[in-house]
């Protein structure tokens, strides 16, 4: 009760897929401007689960503080039991708008290094404090002031919405979603956010999505087509996943140089990072730290400075 006191909601921003969004400013600083976002939580959840729900998320705030993350400034329950998160403003819209505005926003490789360089430390600090993300993409990249990427949108606040609302959100996942889930793994670890993130990388380069798949299926075969097939040659053991399928004309894993004909605009190391985030073994696939020791980084270009970093027009 108390920690809604603290602010005052404003006109709304934009409604999501599972919630809606308001500007808001701080009672005690109105120059301190916040993002209320009001989640719509299922009826079920409604007596006895919200406090729960409220306690977890405090968790999260916990995570705050590092810069390429959002900042979660409050968690609080209405008295319509709706779940209210009091999110810092970025007010410069998200990764997805700049990727696709391609009349008017020109980057380079890099841009893309710095870009990637900011998402690469969010989840690796999410992973180094034991918290999975489960759903990065470029829409849940937002852009601070100082041009500063923030990964936004931590799946947990989703699941207690409402459940049309919630697979209306899947549907949007999908494309970044790891072969050990199509798969039906009931056991998964931070290899599924490494899976994401280099979806979003490939998806820097094209500017357009790597693997739009237009259902489940859809998306096993464009891994298999696009990256290779999963076999226990290249997975021991992912014949024994509940829903693995995959079809009779087996494509062998495309190596580094068939990738750099469409994605060598990174150069031959940026194309190696990228192919060590597509691994299909989620096992093999490179952790958020190994990621940050790799010698892309450090292969000219350097990284744009956030500041000259393209914004939206
Ligand atoms: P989505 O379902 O597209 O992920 P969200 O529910 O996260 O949408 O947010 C809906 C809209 O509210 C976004 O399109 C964005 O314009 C705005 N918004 C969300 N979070 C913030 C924020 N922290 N600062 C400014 N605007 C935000």
């Amino acid at each position: 009760e108390e920690e809604k006191k603290k602010y005052v909601k404003g006109r709304k921003l934009g409604e999501g897929t599972y919630a809606n969004v308001y500007l808001g400013h701080s009672r005690s600083d109105p120059s301190v401007l916040v993002a209320i976002k009001k989640i719509k939580v299922q009826k079920e959840y409604t007596d006895g689960l919200a406090p729960d729900a409220v306690r977890e998320l405090k968790h999260l705030q916990e995570l705050g503080g590092h810069p390429n993350i959002i900042n979660l400034l409050s968690v609080f329950s209405s008295k319509d039991q709706n779940l209210n998160l009091v999110l810092e403003y970025l007010p410069l819209g998200d990764l997805e708008m700049l990727i696709r505005d391609t009349e008017n926003v020109r980057y380079g490789a890099a841009d893309i290094k710095s870009w990637m360089g900011m998402l690469t430390r969010a989840v690796w600090f999410c992973h180094d404090n034991y918290v999975l993300h489960r759903d990065i993409k470029p829409n849940n990249l937002l852009i601070a002031a100082d041009g500063e990427v923030k990964l936004a949108d931590f799946g947990l606040a989703r699941s207690f919405a409402q459940p049309g609302a919630k697979m209306t959100a899947n549907v949007i996942t999908r494309w970044y979603r790891p072969p050990e889930l199509l798969f039906g793994a009931r056991h998964y670890s931070g290899a599924v956010d490494i899976w994401s993130v280099g979806l979003v990388f490939a998806e820097l380069i094209i500017r357009s999505p790597f693997l739009p798949g237009g259902s489940e299926l859809e998306m096993i075969q464009m891994i298999c087509r696009q990256i290779g097939t999963p076999t226990e040659d290249n997975w021991p053991g992912v014949t024994q996943l509940k829903d693995y399928t995959v079809s009779n004309t087996i494509q062998p894993v495309w190596g580094k140089e068939a990738y750099m004909s469409r994605f060598g605009a990174v150069g031959s190391e940026g194309v190696d990072l990228l192919v060590k985030t597509l691994a299909l073994d989620p096992k093999k696939r490179i952790t958020a730290r190994e990621m940050l020791e790799h010698r892309w980084w450090r292969t000219d270009p350097k990284p744009t400075r956030k500041e000259d970093l393209p914004r939206k027009t």
